[in-house]
């Protein structure tokens, strides 16, 4: 009986062993941190000004007429702004704020979009405009979660805005491709500006730093602003995250929603980089953008036998990648074009049974796997701002902790 327990004992002592050997790191993610606005300050009105929004299916002219505003006045105000913005075009559910004096109309703010307004007012007689980013109370705030399907899910479970993500996404780029690359148990740390207007809840701002954990090796990235006055995303050592190229030819926001990864490769019509399909197929739906992902100059842009209407960018000696089935070409042969640049438009043409970019990046002549490539660096950030981007580094560093 006491070898029974004793055996019961060293079986127990194993199985405990093994569980923190095997499963230790897959029961034992980082906690979920969802963002929290410490206190919404407070709005105060102010009680001469009219807190509007454009109304449906209305005009310029109609919604100012409906604020009692003369037509005369109307015009001067519109002529004044044109050279700042065209308030024939205010869109409906957008701010637009009216300020008075003693019952007559001194200025008028309309939001552009989530960043800028245009600004009319009148001073010493006369209507006069100008354009200005928009008052936001800013607060840094955290994010943090472990990737179960797809970053996409996974952000928007921690209340992530989807802009957000894409934003994170895009910024890591050249690093991590989110719709092949990410496995289950990668985590994520986002340290953005949280914005609040008039007492409430704005769209967030910025992506200030972020970490991506990927197959468990860790990426950051920090904001920094060059000395030329350019916001940019920075690694450790200060060099620039997006390098020569871009992970894919297409962007994360026209893949990303809805989808868990894999699911649409595995088994399907879509292919990886295999030895008989030297490429990879990225699904999207008919008339995506598809995005060179490097500068260089067009080599060839047309049709040709299986690949349809195709498009190969070259982009120096060693490189050149080219882009497959496309329902329509938007460059020309010999034209250059930058990082990024919509080159044409997903399609089926050729040998395809659905909607998406064939996908090939040739080195040196050679078909290579451009998941597997290995980038050169890009330059560090010259030596007399590095000082200055670790102290900004660090301050962030310690922020995500
Ligand atoms: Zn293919």
């Amino acid at each position: 009986m006491r070898k029974f327990y004793l055996l019961a004992v060293i079986i127990l002592a194993a199985l405990g062993v093994a569980y923190f050997v095997w499963f230790r790191q897959a029961v034992d993610p980082i906690a979920p941190l969802a963002p929290r606005f410490e206190e919404v300050p407070a709005f105060v009105p102010d009680k001469d000004t009219r807190y509007l929004k454009v109304p449906d299916k209305s005009t310029f002219g109609e919604f100012m007429t409906e604020q009692g505003v003369a037509p005369g006045v109307t015009a001067e105000i519109y002529q004044a702004a044109l050279s700042s913005y065209d308030l024939a075009v205010i869109k409906p559910g957008r701010r637009i704020d009216l300020k008075y004096q003693e019952q007559n109309l001194v200025k008028l703010i309309y939001d552009i979009d989530d960043w800028k307004q245009v600004v009319v007012e009148l001073l010493a007689g006369k209507w006069s405009a100008h354009k200005q980013d928009i008052d936001y109370v800013i607060e840094k705030k955290l994010a943090r979660g472990t990737v179960a399907s797809s970053l996409y899910e996974a952000g928007l479970e921690v209340g992530l805005d989807e802009g957000l993500i894409i934003e994170l996404a895009e910024a890591f780029g050249s690093t991590i491709d989110f719709s092949m690359e990410v496995q289950s148990g990668d985590a994520f740390k986002v340290l953005y500006e949280g914005r609040s207007r008039d007492g409430q809840v704005a769209k967030p701002g910025r992506v200030l730093a972020a970490e991506f954990v990927n197959g468990g090796k860790a990426y950051q990235l920090y904001l920094w602003t060059n000395k030329d006055g350019k916001d940019g995303y920075y690694d450790e050592e200060g060099r620039a995250s997006l390098k020569r190229f871009l992970r894919a030819p297409v962007a994360f926001r026209y893949i990303s929603s809805g989808y868990t990864n894999n699911a649409r490769y595995v088994g399907g019509q879509y292919q990886r980089f295999t030895a008989n399909h030297l490429a990879i197929d990225y699904a999207a739906t008919h008339g995506t953008p598809i995005r060179a992902v490097g500068d260089g100059r067009v080599s060839f842009a047309g049709w040709k036998n299986g690949y349809g209407n195709v498009v190969t960018i070259r982009h120096d000696s060693t490189y050149s990648t080219t882009y497959g089935h496309m329902s329509k070409i938007l460059v020309k042969s010999g034209q250059s074009v930058s990082q990024s640049e919509t080159i044409g438009k997903v399609g089926s043409t050729g040998f395809s049974t659905g909607p998406h970019v064939h996908f090939e990046m040739i080195k040196n002549g050679v078909k290579i796997n451009p998941l597997q490539e290995v980038q050169p660096p890009s330059e560090p950030l010259a030596q007399e701002e590095i000082a200055e981007f670790n102290k900004a580094r660090d301050s962030y560093r310690e922020l995500m902790k």
